[in-house]
């Protein structure tokens, strides 16, 4: 039998699969093990991908490999990883990597293994001596004594009867106890709860008929069919159907996958899984150290846990038999990943559901137009408690010397009064802060990036966002020497010093990525569903999900600014951030409203979020798109070739452009990129309506330029369906 494994390694060069022979113990691998491999001098490790009779090279050129690991993947998982490679112009090595079990994938130099440890039993021959007259010493009986309830850890056995290990292991001689090397049982990582809710009596009517289409489609002997779009106002119990499809899924013997936004910022959503389903649920979240996913990742794999919530990466669950992927918040941006495999888990999930079967179920109150084209939609347009969606007021911003409207003071007036709940959003596009000299104009600017430094106040210093470089707030501009430096900006920390002034003495809590690192997301939150009244400020993560029955007002700043960025999402972002805001208050039988502050708000997206119109927004925008070209009736790629130095980068940019060109794909640019992390870049845009010419034509393109000596000092970077 002929293996054939793809190297883990992260070398853009080394391309597989190789074939190695297997013999003896080895002889039993298939698809999906995990093997140590020769490779020249070195030891890889690898992946089977494939098993073949023959191989091509003379057999003795045919090296064996050396050791088979203790995991292996379900085949279907190579398969999706190696697609992913394809379909995101990665390597198969780092596509691989994503279904591997963690701590396995490229660059790992010793994986993690299960932890082993021992365990004693006792033998047949061990009972006859306890019950009969054989000679034993006092230590000895008491060890088997202790076993005779059962099997034990030798660790704990050796304290209970008071021996030490070399008292084991003459009983093990003797053929009295057998000791045996045993993996250890997993840890479950904990889960924090925060404003958790009881199992609710009954489902309202537009749930039931929710979950029923659900159930008919995991029952249909032709297989589930198109993905579902749960179309749902926030407040209308999206969660709830999400959790009995899942029931039902297990009940048909299948196991499910659930997909949630980052999940540091949805503590509640992952507690209300494990209060429903308890053991069975493993959660993957990025606090878990490397030893706790893979344990988890055990857990699933042997099938002791059916259900994963998590993250993106959640979608590369290690099960076998699949029956439903939800995606909740599917609109959520951070499905997609960053960095190579520029994967959107949304599409891997798509394609994982149709493969292997499984239904496929996306649910949003603000649904992208992509999937309001693509998928069949099931809606819940009432909320659970029968009221409305809170009244939303626009409000215009030109001419306003501070950071709030005159109504929104009223409004937050009233709720110092009364001693409520409020919530403020600030658009985070909008928020620049930066330094600039009074005298000649000087503006602090990141030396690797070519863009404005941030001011932090809090610590004194301007930092870039994209390198993470920092410097102290200077006292006089190194260019002209003038003391008159000033500071532009109503950063966070400026108006949540405005806010603390207004509605003192409620207390305000932040809540953006510094407090999230520092103190945990779940932490704030709970501190503020604790608290009597007050005022939680932050970025978009308070928009996300949160249900708390007592804030009757809600605030965004600055609405308008992400309209200010030239990107094709731009409308359907802003639409989304008002429409989740206002979803978070008045959810309690206070009632609630909203308002929102915007340099122009007479813009369509406002002015449709302000009437909760999702149906009239996703009209427009598929009709806009269309016309357009974009997402989802056209595909878009960017490619990014980048060098340290000025001009290689264009001229790299040019040959794949060329190449692009030459396969009869439309390809736009090259054109300049500003400088991030001290390298030059030049980007190629390409829009197309045909998705699998467009990324076959990118990928043979930047496969044959990255090859060509002469662009030996240039990078390149692919992203399909850039967000
Ligand atoms: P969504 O995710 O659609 O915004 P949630 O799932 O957060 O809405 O539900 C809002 C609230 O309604 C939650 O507190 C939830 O426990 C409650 N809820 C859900 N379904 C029902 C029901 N059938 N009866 C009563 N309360 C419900
Ligand atoms: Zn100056
Ligand atoms: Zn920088």
């Amino acid at each position: 039998m002929i293996a054939k494994v793809e190297p883990l390694t992260p070398a853009r060069a080394l391309r597989g699969p190789f074939d190695y022979r297997l013999a003896g113990e080895l002889a039993g691998v298939g698809v999906g093990s995990m093997l140590v491999v020769p490779f020249g001098r070195r030891r890889l490790l690898g992946v089977v991908v494939d098993l073949a009779e023959e191989s091509e090279l003379p057999p003795e050129r045919l090296a064996e490999p050396l050791a088979a690991l203790e995991a292996d993947v379900p085949r279907a998982l190579v398969a999706l990883g190696l697609w992913v490679a394809r379909e995101y112009v990665s390597t198969p090595a780092r596509g691989l990597a994503l279904v591997l079990p963690p701590g396995t994938g490229t660059g790992a130099a010793r994986p993690l293994r299960p932890r082993r440890s021992l365990r004693a039993a006792i033998t047949p021959a061990g009972q006859a001596a306890l019950a009969g007259g054989e000679r034993l010493g006092q230590r000895q009986r008491a060890a088997l004594a202790a076993l005779s309830g059962g099997a034990l850890a030798a660790a704990l056995l050796a304290r209970r009867a008071g021996c030490d290990h070399s008292t084991l292991r003459s009983l093990e001689r003797r053929g009295l106890i057998r000791l045996e090397s045993a993996v250890e049982p997993p840890r479950r990582p904990r889960v924090e709860g925060v404003g958790a809710r009881a199992v609710p009596a009954e489902l309202t009517a537009d749930q039931a008929a929710a979950l029923t289409s659900i159930e008919s489609r995991l029952d249909a002997p032709a297989g589930p069919g198109r993905p579902l779009l749960l179309h749902g106002v926030t407040g209308s119990g999206k969660t709830e159907v999400y959790l009995r499809a899942v029931a039902a899924a297990l009940e048909r013997g299948r196991s499910a996958i659930v997909l949630v936004p980052e999940i540091a910022l949805t503590p509640q959503t992952a507690g209300r899984f494990v209060e429903r389903f308890g053991d069975s649920v493993a959660i993957m979240h990025s606090r878990l150290s490397q030893r706790e996913r893979y344990d988890e990742w055990w857990r699933m794999r042997r099938g002791e846990a059916r259900v994963c919530v998590g993250p993106r990466s959640a979608i590369f669950a290690p099960f076998g038999d699949l029956g439903l992927i939800v995606v909740d918040e599917e609109h959520d941006g951070s499905y997609k990943q960053e960095g190579d495999p520029r994967y959107d888990a949304r599409t891997v999930a798509e394609r994982r559901a149709a493969v292997e079967g499984a239904l496929l179920v996306a649910g949003s109150a603000t649904p992208r137009p992509e999937s309001r084209h693509g998928f069949e939609r099931i809606e819940l347009p009432r909320r659970v408690d029968g009221r409305g969606l809170p009244p939303v007021e626009l409000v215009g911003m030109l001419g306003c010397p501070g950071p709030f409207h005159e109504a929104t003071r009223r409004a937050l007036d009233e709720i110092r009064r009364d001693g409520e709940k409020a919530i403020v959003l600030l658009n985070r596009r909008g928020w620049s802060n930066f330094l600039s000299c009074r005298e000649c104009g000087r503006v602090w600017e990141c030396p690797n990036c070519d863009v404005t430094l941030v001011l932090h106040r809090a610590a004194a210093e301007v930092a870039c966002h994209h390198c993470g470089h920092s410097e102290r707030v200077p006292r006089s501009c190194p260019d002209c020497g003038s003391v008159s430096v000033a500071r532009h900006g109503a950063g966070t920390e400026q108006v949540e010093r405005e806010l603390e002034d207004v509605v003192a003495p409620l207390p305000v809590f932040r809540l953006d990525a510094d407090v999230a690192a520092a103190e945990g997301v779940a932490a704030v939150l709970r501190r503020f569903e604790r608290a009597r009244g007050g005022v939680l400020i932050g970025t978009q993560m308070v928009a996300k999900g949160h249900d708390f029955p007592d804030v009757t007002l809600g605030v965004v700043l600055d609405a308008d600014a992400t309209l200010r960025f030239p990107d094709f999402r731009a409308e359907e972002r802003t639409f989304a951030l008002v429409a989740q805001l206002a979803g978070r208050s008045g959810r309690g039988p206070g009632g609630g409203r909203v308002i929102v502050q915007a340099l122009d708000p007479s813009v369509r997206a406002l002015a449709l979020a302000a009437r909760h119109d999702s149906d009239g927004f996703l009209a427009g925008e598929l009709e806009r798109r269309a016309a357009l070209g974009y997402p989802p009736h056209g595909h878009l790629i960017r490619v990014v070739c980048s060098s340290v130095d000025p001009g290689p980068e264009l001229a790299a940019a040019e040959s794949v452009r060329a190449a692009i060109a030459a396969a009869g794909v439309p390809v736009l640019g090259p054109a300049p990129l500003f400088r991030r992390q001290a390298r030059h870049r030049a980007q190629l845009v390409i829009r197309s309506p045909e998705r699998a010419k467009a990324i076959a034509a990118v990928r043979a393109a930047v496969e044959a330029v990255a090859a060509e000596r002469t662009h030996g000092s240039a990078s390149f970077s692919v992203d399909v369906d850039p967000q």
